[in-house]
C-alpha cells in the first residue's frame, strides 16, 4: 500500500490528506507553522470547513493520518508526496513559487528510493518542469541518484464544500510522462476511479493550463453578470431574469451567474492575474482574462459607492454589515469584496458594526487598518441596531430570512443594500425599505472606471 505525504496542512492540503486517509491511505500531514500542528495534533481544525472536523478525529483515532513538522520522516516514509503549498501572487500578478520550490528541495534533500512528486498546488505552466530540476540539482548537491516522478494534479475544490467536492469530483487531471507514476496515482485515486468519476490523464502542461483555465473563465463569468448588472441599473432592466432566462439555455447553465460585489477568495483574483501575467509571459495575451482583473477591482468600488451616492456624506454614519468572508461557509477573508468596500467607506468617514458567523477573528487581521472603527458584533440584530443603513456582503444562509420588520425598527433609517440580491427590489421597498440590489433596477448612477494603471495601483 501506498504511503502518502502532504506537504502544506492549508485549505486543500488537510482537507486533501484527511479525505485521502478516508479513502483508506496512510498520510502524513506536513505544515512548517509549528502553531498548526499543534493544534491538528490536539484535535483543533485550524480551519472552518464543514464536516472536515469529524474525517480528521476519524482518521487520527484510526491511525491513518498524522500531523507533523518533520519533513524529513515525512518524506522518507512516503512513496507519493503531494505539494500543497500556497502560490500567492507576488507584486507583478505572477505565481510566487517560493514556497513550492522550498518544498522540492526539501523533497530532494530526504528522499532515500523512488518518489513521485505531486503538484496540488495552482502553479503556472512550466512548474511541473521547473521542480524536476530543483529536485535533480538537490540530488546533484548530495551526490546521490534516485528515480522520481512529477505529477501535475490541480485540485478543483471549493472552500465551504472543500469535503464534498474533493469525494466528489467533477473529474480527476493527472499530468505526468511517466506511466508508473500514473498507476501510482490511480491507486491514491482507485475510490474515485471505481465510482467512475472522469480521469483526465495528460501531459503536465496541459494539467497545469486547465486549472488556471477552468478558474479564469469562471471568474470571467461573474464578470461578465456585474457588467450586465451595472447595465442593467442605467437601462432600468432587471438582471435577475435576465440571469434566469441565460441560465435555462443549456449551453450556459445558470452557475456563476450571481452578479455581486466582485469575487474575491484565495484563487480567483490570484489565478486571473496570473493566468494574465502567464499570457504575456508567452506572447499569447489572454486579453480577456486581463479585462475581467481590471472589472473586478472595479466592481468592489462601485459596490461601495454605490452607499454612498445613496446616502450622501457619510461622516458620522453607522453602516451595518453583515457578513465579511469572501463567500459563505469560510472564514476564509483573502481578497474579501467586504475588505474593499469597508476601507472605501471608512475612507468617507462611515464607521461599522459588523457581524459574520465565522469570520470575524480572521477579519480583524485583515481589517487592522481601520478596526478602531469596527465594533465587531455577536448576531445580526445587535449589529443593525442603531446603525443608518444595513449592507449584505455576504449571502449566510441565516441572512435570507432576516426578521424584516425587526430589522426595520432596529434601523435608525431603512436603508438596505442588498450585495446578493437575496431579497427582491419589489417587495422590499412595498416594505419601506430605500433597497438597492445588484442590478435591479433601481439604481442609475454607476460610473467608477479605473484605468489599469490605477487598478494596478490597487492590486
Ligand atoms: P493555505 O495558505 O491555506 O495553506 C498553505 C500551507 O502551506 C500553510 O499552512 C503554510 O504554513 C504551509 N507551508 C508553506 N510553506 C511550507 C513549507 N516549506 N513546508 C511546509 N508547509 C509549508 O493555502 P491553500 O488555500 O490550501 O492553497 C494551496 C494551493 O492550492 C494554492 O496554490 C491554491 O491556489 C490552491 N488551491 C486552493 C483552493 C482553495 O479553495 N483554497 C482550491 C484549489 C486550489
Amino acid at each position: 500500500m501506498n504511503s502518502i505525504a502532504v506537504v502544506g496542512t492549508g485549505y486543500v492540503g488537510l482537507v486533501s490528506g484527511a479525505c485521502l486517509s478516508d479513502f483508506g491511505l496512510k498520510v502524513t500531514c506536513v505544515d512548517n507553522d509549528s502553531k498548526k500542528i499543534e493544534k491538528l495534533n490536539k484535535g483543533i481544525i485550524p480551519i472552518y470547513e464543514p464536516g472536515l472536523d469529524s474525517i480528521v478525529e476519524r482518521n487520527h483515532y484510526y491511525k491513518r493520518l498524522f500531523f507533523t513538522t518533520d519533513i524529513k520522516k515525512a518524506v522518507d516514509e512516503s512513496d507519493i508526496i503531494f505539494i500543497a503549498v500556497g502560490t500567492p501572487s507576488k507584486e507583478d500578478g505572477s505565481a510566487d513559487l517560493q514556497y513550492v520550490e522550498s518544498v522540492a528541495r526539501d523533497i530532494a534533500r530526504y528522499m532515500n528510493d523512488y518518489k513521485v512528486i505531486v503538484n496540488k498546488s495552482t502553479v503556472p505552466v512550466g512548474t511541473g518542469q521547473k521542480v524536476k530540476q530543483w529536485v535533480l540539482e538537490e540530488l546533484e548537491k548530495r551526490g546521490v541518484q534516485y528515480e522520481f516522478d512529477v505529477v501535475s494534479n490541480p485540485e478543483f475544490l471549493r472552500e465551504g464544500s472543500a469535503v464534498h467536492d474533493f469525494t466528489h469530483p467533477d473529474r480527476v487531471v493527472l499530468g505526468t510522462e511517466s506511466k508508473k507514476a500514473l498507476e501510482y496515482m490511480k491507486h491514491v485515486y482507485s475510490v474515485l476511479y471505481l465510482n467512475e468519476t472522469p480521469f483526465i490523464e495528460t501531459n503536465i502542461e496541459t494539467a497545469e493550463l486547465i486549472k488556471y483555465s477552468a478558474n479564469a473563465f469562471l471568474a470571467m463569468k461573474i464578470t461578465f453578470i456585474n457588467e450586465i448588472a451595472n447595465l442593467s441599473e442605467k437601462v432600468g432592466a432587471n438582471v435577475q431574469d435576465i440571469a434566469r432566462a441565460m441560465g435555462r439555455d443549456g449551453r450556459i447553465s445558470p452557475k456563476f451567474l450571481h452578479p455581486g460585489p466582485g469575487f474575491g477568495g484565495s484563487c480567483f483574483p490570484k489565478d486571473t492575474r496570473a493566468l494574465a501575467e502567464i499570457g504575456k509571459e508567452y506572447g499569447a495575451p489572454v486579453t480577456l482574462i486581463e479585462q475581467t482583473v481590471i472589472a473586478n477591482e472595479n466592481q468592489k468600488l462601485i459596490a461601495a459607492k454605490k452607499v454612498e451616492d445613496a446616502m450622501g456624506d457619510l461622516s458620522g454614519k453607522q453602516l451595518a454589515i453583515l457578513g465579511l468572508a469572501f463567500k459563505p461557509n469560510t472564514d476564509d477573508m483573502r481578497e474579501a469584496p467586504s475588505i474593499t468596500i469597508l476601507n472605501e467607506l471608512a475612507k468617507k468617514g462611515a464607521r461599522f458594526k459588523a457581524y459574520d458567523p465565522i469570520a470575524s477573528n480572521e477579519a480583524k487581521k485583515w481589517l487592522a487598518d481601520i478596526n478602531d472603527k469596527i465594533t465587531y458584533c455577536e448576531n445580526e440584530y445587535e449589529a443593525i441596531e442603531e446603525c443608518d443603513a444595513l449592507i449584505i456582503i455576504t449571502e449566510w444562509n441565516q441572512f435570507r430570512k432576516l426578521d424584516l420588520a425587526r430589522v426595520k425598527t432596529l434601523l435608525k433609517q431603512p436603508y438596505f443594500f442588498d450585495m446578493r440580491n437575496i431579497y427582491r427590489h419589489e417587495s422590499m421597498e412595498s416594505l419601506g425599505f430605500m433597497y438597492y440590489g445588484m442590478g435591479q433596477g433601481s439604481y442609475k448612477e454607476n460610473h467608477v472606471n479605473l484605468t489599469i494603471g490605477e487598478v494596478a495601483a490597487t492590486i
